[in-house]
């Protein structure tokens, strides 16, 4: 999952880019409303969070622009608290908004919430074969056994199941587990894959498959 962070106190950017990329999120930053609008409309996030005063184009204007293209989750980091101004936030096609100075916590669960697959809001674990990963505890365990990811693992295993039964591309997968400033090299993914065959002790080609010259693809 990549989110997009536009917020021009650096204080706040870094601690919020920390705290997500913690929770194994790819995390992009933009530091002025024009950059932020620029990096939101290539569509490459699953989740925006929004300040609302920016230098440049404000946390709005992008959020207005944004919602002609897309219909990807909006949440607003906001000082300003008052009613009208919330409703105002919300109106402009905003999913949710959160009130500074805020708990990481705080964040992260409003977060986590916009990202869960709609169909099955409550469900978050994901499956494959005798393969459970819980996208809250972030645990992922084999016939009921834990195993022990790195955070990319994690990410990477986690990518794979959301997008179960499609073939996932090198490419997509590097723009979803790592961020733009990752040097563009796809051998880090088999690196990753290999890890996780081991840890989750598969045979070649079970569950996660290699498709030649393309990606990975895994199914039940
Ligand atoms: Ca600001």
């Amino acid at each position: 999952m990549r989110i997009l962070v536009v917020e021009d106190e650096e204080g706040i950017a870094r601690f919020v880019k920390q705290g997500l990329v913690e929770e194994s999120y790819a995390v992009d930053v933009a530091y002025d409303g024009k950059k932020g609008l620029e990096l939101a409309m290539s569509g490459e996030y699953d989740l925006l969070l929004l300040d609302w005063m920016l230098p440049g184009l404000s946390g709005i204007e992008i959020c207005r622009q944004f919602r002609k293209e897309y219909s990807t989750p909006v949440i607003f980091l906001t000082a300003k608290d008052t009613v009208d101004e919330t409703i105002f936030g919300l109106q402009t096609g905003a999913n949710d908004y959160i009130k500074k100075p805020f708990h990481f916590d705080e964040l992260l669960e409003r977060v986590r919430v916009q990202l869960r697959p709609k169909e099955t809001s409550t469900t978050i674990i994901l499956s494959a074969g005798d393969i459970e990963l819980d996208q809250k505890s972030h645990k992922v365990t084999k016939s009921g056994r834990d195993v022990e990811l790195t955070l990319k693992e994690f990410a990477l295993l986690e990518y794979l199941l959301v997008n179960k039964g499609n073939v996932c591309r090198r490419t997509r997968i590097i723009e979803s587990v790592w961020d733009i400033h990752f040097e563009y090299n796809t051998g880090v993914i088999d690196v990753n894959i290999n890890s996780l065959r081991n840890k989750l002790q598969l045979q070649n080609n079970e569950l996660i498959k290699t498709v030649r010259g393309i990606g990975y693809i895994i199914n039940d």
